[in-house]
């Protein structure tokens, strides 16, 4: 009797310990404490397809990361026509100088993460790869699935594209059996609204519109939970990021700013663009900028 006494005395302290741990490493971050998750009856998984790749034994994972996010448009070889639009050619990477950007990461041993694993490890407080990436790609252009995921597979570096509902297959854009082949690999996804439009010039009911029927369509069709948002154009303020919070994302992403750090607002997130005109010294700076802003920051410590 003593002893069945004893046995829950000790189950219960070894509860209190361990819930005890859980929450202080659950609050270590009080700026922004996490959010609770809104229950959704179509989780399936919030992380992305299961099979995606492990990051490496040998990869030192940290606190203080510095993750610049990749913002791509296009791939693709533009027709001569196109060529001569300058807004085309900012927009438009080449599937060659695409190869040559992925190999260099995967060469000089980079991470590439989904951007919900950028997202998690803010919102939570967990660490991320010293040396890490995320590639991005806005808009839901047809090429994605013609040129960049053929390159995204030959080197096994997954990605994430924010889709606009409205357009998707209409000419020139991903299909839903597009969207669907991708995903396995594993390609992520995230909205960036129905129509594309600049949310901040939007009343309460077309804003909601946006951001929520772009959310239901994606998770209706993949079946699985959508949690960030892209601002079409970069475009937000703080009607923008409070109706999104409010509709169930945990994450919001912009544009420019620099690396992912980790106390940067989840619904402020940053990313990098990459565009047309990139060099490929361009694109090592850009990719090396969190190794850089690692380094400046823990001079400063
Ligand atoms: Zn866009």
């Amino acid at each position: 009797m003593r002893h069945h006494h004893l046995g829950s005395i000790v189950a219960v302290l070894l509860a209190l310990i361990v819930s005890a741990s859980l929450a202080s490493k659950y609050y270590r971050y009080p700026i922004h404490t996490p959010r609770p998750v809104p229950a959704s009856p179509k989780i399936v998984h919030l992380n992305g397809p299961t099979n995606r790749p492990q990051v490496a034994p040998n990869v030192k994972l940290v606190d203080a990361f510095a993750v610049p996010v990749l913002m791509y448009h296009r791939i693709a070889d533009l027709t001569p026509a196109e060529a001569k639009s300058p807004l085309m050619r900012d927009l438009t990477v080449s599937p060659a100088h695409f190869e040559q950007q992925v190999k260099y990461l995967v060469d000089n041993g980079f991470t590439c993460l989904l951007a919900n694993e950028v997202e998690d490890a803010v919102r939570s407080g967990k660490k991320l790869p010293e040396k890490a990436v995320a590639i991005t790609m806005d808009d839901g252009y047809r090429d994605n699935f013609d040129c960049a995921f053929p390159i995204l597979s030959k080197y096994n570096v997954p990605a994430t594209i924010f889709i606009v509902t409205g357009t998707v297959g209409t000419s020139g854009h991903l299909t839903w059996a597009n969207i669907h082949e991708m995903r396995p690999h594993p390609v992520g996804y995230g909205s960036h609204t129905v129509s594309h439009a600049d949310l901040t010039a939007l009343g309460a009911d077309q804003l909601d519109f946006e951001l929520r029927e772009s959310k239901r369509v994606i998770e209706s069709r993949l079946v699985q939970r959508i949690t960030s948002v892209a601002y079409p154009s970069g475009q937000y303020n703080r009607a923008v990021t409070q109706k999104a919070e409010e509709i169930g994302y945990l994450a919001g992403w912009k544009k420019g700013g620099g690396p992912v750090q980790p106390r940067t607002d989840p619904f402020l997130l940053p990313r990098v663009r990459v565009n047309g005109y990139a060099t490929l010294d361009d694109f090592k700076r850009k990719v090396w900028s969190g190794v850089e802003t690692r380094k400046m920051s823990s001079e400063l410590d």
